[in-house]
């Protein structure tokens, strides 16, 4: 396989993060397994890991496998406050950085040779910065692709630093086994091991139409792909993105008020994690509305300033719904969907959106709801009547 670019992507990922928060702030935690809960295990300490203790398990099995463990309520402020912090490390580092959740970054060093050094160099600072600006310890992989970056940094964790030079990507890939693959969860891992298929070179040495055959098109493809290191993802920005969407058809049978406040409660989770995700604020929400006989209508609301928090659209969504229930119940609805508009890019928005106190608990647990989300699935939190009551009864 031939490779022009060189390994400039650094994909960052701090270590245990909520953990090594706790680690940090409290030294009669250094050192000791400590799990972030009570409850679900939010994050443990590699302490807490060596018993086998992980992410999403129950308290009552955690606590069997690590009974000296020291559980610690989440503290989201300063989680939320360390991730800020850490984007400031980042941003510092590199002109193009797309953070890819709470506690993990992609940066391109492309060009910045002579001024900063090699990517290696960079790296090893970066890691050298978050550790004296934001005491916390972390990992950096770098590829010339974000998906071996990423798989770089979890075969070097924790506090670690690993380089897969151009050229040599197969060579990192091929013995790994094929659940490190980003994307190739365990149950995927589970059909292609039934199957003899154990390391991503194993699925290598099979046709695409094979792996399309036991996993899917899009997963078959993917992986096909990935194992010949043809799959290259580009770290991007989306700055030149002018709205968040998402829309949800609903059959021709007549909703209850209720009904449509829970359609539009999942689909402004679901485009403000997108936004959020993304690092955008927006300001103008439009609620879109299709009717049986085919006609459409959109009514808007501009916010006094830009958000991605679930709670501010969800209420703009919701009032915007209750003035637009005399037609939908007139004319029938057939399709629910919301756009965000307005948008403005991450730093003034997320200063706007963060103090300490007040206003900023929402954003920081919005941002951890994605986090235990995009970790455990989807159904791991699913909001009550009021998201904030449901979570702090299932996770504080
Ligand atoms: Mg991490």
């Amino acid at each position: 396989v031939f490779v022009s670019r060189e390994a400039t992507i650094l994909h960052a990922d701090l270590d245990a993060f909520f953990a090594s928060v706790e680690q940090r702030d409290d030294p009669r935690l250094r050192g000791r397994p400590v799990i972030v809960g009570p409850g679900v295990v939010l994050a443990s300490s590699y302490e807490a890991k060596a018993h086998g203790v992980r992410s999403g398990m129950g308290a009552g099995k955690a606590r069997r496998l690590c009974p000296e463990a020291v559980v610690v309520p989440a503290r989201w402020e300063a989680y939320s406050e360390a991730s800020r912090a850490v984007s400031e490390v980042f941003a510092d580092t590199a002109p193009v950085v797309e953070k890819a959740s709470i506690d993990e970054a992609f940066l391109d060093v492309r060009g910045l040779e002579r001024i900063s050094g090699t990517p290696e160099q960079i790296a090893a600072r970066l890691r050298r910065d978050v550790r004296e600006r934001v005491g916390l310890p972390i990992t950096v992989g770098v590829a010339t692709t974000r998906l071996i970056a990423k798989i770089a940094s979890g075969e070097a964790k924790p506090d670690g630093l690993l380089v897969i030079p151009a050229g040599g990507e197969l060579d990192f890939l091929h013995p790994l086994p094929v659940g490190r693959v980003w994307g190739v969860g365990p149950s995927t891992a589970g059909k292609l091991n039934d199957r003899g298929i154990a390391t991503v070179g194993d699925a290598a040495r099979l046709d695409e139409a094979v792996l399309v055959s036991i996993l899917g098109r899009a997963a078959g493809r993917r992986l096909h792909a990935i194992a010949h290191n043809r799959h290259h993802g580009r770290v991007r920005t989306r700055r030149g993105r002018r709205s968040f969407g998402s829309q949800s058809a609903l059959g021709r049978s007549s909703r209850s008020r209720e009904e449509l406040e829970a359609v539009a409660g999942g689909l402004a989770d679901r485009v403000t994690r997108r936004m959020r995700a993304a690092g955008r604020a927006g300001r103008t929400v439009v609620l879109r509305l299709r009717f049986s006989d085919y006609s459409r209508a959109t009514r808007s609301h501009t916010l006094p300033r830009p958000t991605a928090q679930t709670t501010a659209i969800l209420t703009a969504l919701r009032a915007l719904l209750a003035a637009a229930m005399p037609m939908i119940e007139a004319r029938g609805i057939t399709l629910l969907g919301i756009t965000v508009t307005n948008l403005e890019g991450e730093r003034g928005a997320l200063q706007l959106e963060l103090p300490v106190d007040g206003p900023g608990r929402s954003h920081a647990l919005d941002e951890a709801v994605d986090e235990v989300r995009e970790r455990f699935g989807t159904d791991a939190m699913t909001r009550g009547g009021s998201r904030h009551a449901s979570f702090q009864h299932g996770f504080e």
